[in-house]
């Protein structure tokens, strides 16, 4: 039992990882295999590099190469995810070229109807009061509640990226410009609206 349950937790880090991994290589122009490789901050201060890092209930899993290890939670003091050059924790990513207007955001819908069947849950669709309250012009924007690592935020950020949508994804909150994660259509939003 917990040999299989331990399988599925390491293919959802490998796909978690993945996601990661497909960021990163947008930010940069030469396609180098980069390893996106997990710090976990031992009790005694030593950092360990991993590959993987698998929370369970009482520890965590972490891959070597291709050896799997268990630490007792009682080891470990944190763990340090890796962040994309350049940005803060809470990421963004790839604006794409295309020409887009809020009216495109019809074809997002109906892709995500189509391969979910059930609406793409938007939380703001264009401007919105707080975004006013920012000054952020939100006209042309939509906001998508969706985590951009969910199965369902990867299948967006994946449709977006081969129609060329502009986009930016939000991994938890940036003071003043999101209030957690979510994925942004359309481009950045100028931040003049309403001063
Ligand atoms: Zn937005």
């Amino acid at each position: 039992m917990l040999p299989r349950v331990l399988f599925g937790l390491l293919i959802l880090a490998a796909g978690f990882s993945c996601a990661f991994a497909q960021a990163a290589e947008e930010k940069k122009a030469p396609a180098t295999e980069e390893k996106t490789q997990v710090t976990i901050v031992l009790a005694g201060g030593d950092p360990l590099v991993v590959d993987e890092v698998t929370e369970s209930s009482d520890g965590y899993w972490y891959k070597r190469g291709n050896m799997t290890t268990f630490l007792d939670r009682q080891r470990v003091l944190r763990i340090e995810h890796p962040k994309p050059p350049g940005e803060s924790t809470s990421s963004e990513v790839a604006a794409g070229p295309a020409k887009w207007k809020l009216a495109d955001a019809a074809k997002v819908r109906d892709f995500f109807l189509a391969k979910f069947n059930k609406p793409l849950p938007v939380a703001t669709f264009g401007q919105s009061d707080l975004h006013t309250r920012w000054g952020l012009d939100h006209r042309n924007s939509m906001d998508v509640n969706l985590h951009p690592d969910s199965i369902e935020g990867r299948a967006l950020v994946e449709f977006l990226r081969v129609e060329s949508i502009p986009f930016l994804v939000f991994r938890g909150p940036i003071p003043g410009v999101s209030t957690g994660p979510h994925i942004h259509v359309g481009h950045r939003s100028p931040r003049s609206y309403g001063r």
